[in-house]
């Protein structure tokens, strides 16, 4: 699926109300915030440990990690929709957002500034 196809799917299930930024970004944020409270309540509950920065689960049971894994997918997805929105309010596609930001770290790596600081490096 092109992003492009996605978004414009994806936007028929915005409603009328959610159509401006602050419905984007607040949801954005509560999007990835559910990932984030996914993951402590599994390291809570011992379904999963943190280890050398990776998400490590406690199971050698394939089946029940993919369904895991799937759980995060579809919270990935759902921040998917709102970096869609996001994008549409600031009157750019998918595409072009994904474009401007391959464009931006190939800049960055051409000029050997990956890693440093600042937006605009
Ligand atoms: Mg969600």
């Amino acid at each position: 699926m092109k992003l492009n196809d996605y978004q414009e799917k994806a936007m028929t299930t915005c409603l009328a109300s959610c159509k401006n930024e602050v419905y984007a970004i607040n949801g954005l944020q509560a999007e990835v915030g559910e990932i984030a409270d996914k993951i402590a309540k599994w390291v809570r509950k011992g379904i999963c440990r943190i280890d050398n920065n990776h998400l490590v689960f406690n199971t050698s049971d394939e089946e029940v990690v993919n369904e895991y894994q799937e759980e995060l997918a579809k919270e990935v997805g759902d921040c998917l929709w709102f970096i869609a929105l996001c994008s549409r309010q600031l009157g750019y596609t998918l595409e072009e957002v994904a474009q401007m930001n391959i464009d931006k770290l190939r800049d960055r790596a051409t000029r050997n500034v990956i890693i440093g600081e600042g937006d605009n490096r």
